[in-house]
């Protein structure tokens, strides 16, 4: 299993030097094993490069999409996805229920020039749960995690391999109880993704904001037995020299001593597990 990082942060896109090397585009995550179309992990601004690669193929586009939720964030790429300007191609995209709004409902005038239904490529949009899917080769788990608005997080699996997904979760006020939907998705999971939004300090003044701590992200992949926590969904007030010493901070917690490694995710980057 592959991951290609093509959006590492949250909240709004930044550009400018101070992101050079961690990056500015927002969530947006690609897994891939050989012979198969990539599983697509949110549809933030990450999505537009991604859509180029995969525009250079001579296939028709048949991609799946796992979306955590509707914040803006998570579905600015999807307008500007090139490969839906091709008429055989299909985009499935599972989200959690919105009551009543959709992702077409957002993507429209007067937001975007075009309505989603007027491209020439399909946009499919299921609505999902916390309930067990198969997707292609892929066993994916959605499980309904604490962030404003429904959110979802996942678990994909395959093989023996297992990544958990978890980019916006607001860290309980102990800072220290793992919901239950979120231990079904990280327990024993070789990677984790996890939100790194705030220092503990800031944290104590957006306690509410939908996000956690560096701290509390290593608190979650210990308690749940993780092997590798990569730091995800970075604050804009974050450049890079910020982002290098919430990571330095992190390994040295007693908690990362649990975790077999703590990094940070990184626009362009490939892992391969
Ligand atoms: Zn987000
Ligand atoms: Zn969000």
């Amino acid at each position: 299993m592959e991951l290609t990082f093509y959006g590492v942060r949250g909240s709004c896109p930044c550009s400018g030097e101070r992101y050079r090397r961690v990056g500015g585009n927002t969530a947006c995550t690609a897994v891939s094993v050989d012979g198969e179309p990539p599983l697509v992990l949110d549809l933030g601004t990450g999505l537009r490069t991604l859509g180029d690669v995969l525009c250079r193929t001579d296939q028709p586009l048949e991609v799946t999409a796992l979306l955590t939720h509707l914040h803006f964030d998570h579905i600015l790429g999807l307008p500007f996805f090139a490969p839906l300007h091709d008429p055989a191609a299909v985009l499935t995209v599972y989200g959690p229920p919105q009551g009543g709004a959709s992702l077409a409902s957002v993507v429209q005038p007067p937001f975007f020039p075009v309505e989603m239904a007027d491209l020439p490529g399909k946009l499919d949009v299921r609505e999902v749960a916390d309930e067990e899917l198969s997707i292609g080769p892929f066993r994916v788990l959605a499980a309904t995690v604490p962030h404003p608005g429904t959110t979802l997080g996942f678990r994909i699996g395959i093989g023996g391999t297992t990544v958990a997904y978890v980019p916006d979760h607001q860290a309980p006020p102990d800072l220290r109880t793992v919901a239950e939907g979120v231990r079904r998705l990280c327990d024993g999971a070789d990677l984790l993704l996890h939100d790194a939004q705030y220092s503990a300090e800031e944290y104590r003044a957006k306690p509410t904001w939908g996000h956690s701590t560096v701290d509390y992200a290593v608190r979650v992949a210990a308690e749940c037995g993780v092997g590798r926590l990569l730091l995800f969904h970075h604050d804009p007030l974050h450049g890079d020299r910020e982002i290098g010493a919430l990571l330095r901070h992190a390994r040295r917690l007693p908690d990362a001593r649990r975790v077999g490694d703590v990094s940070v995710a990184v626009e362009g980057m490939t892992l391969t597990l």
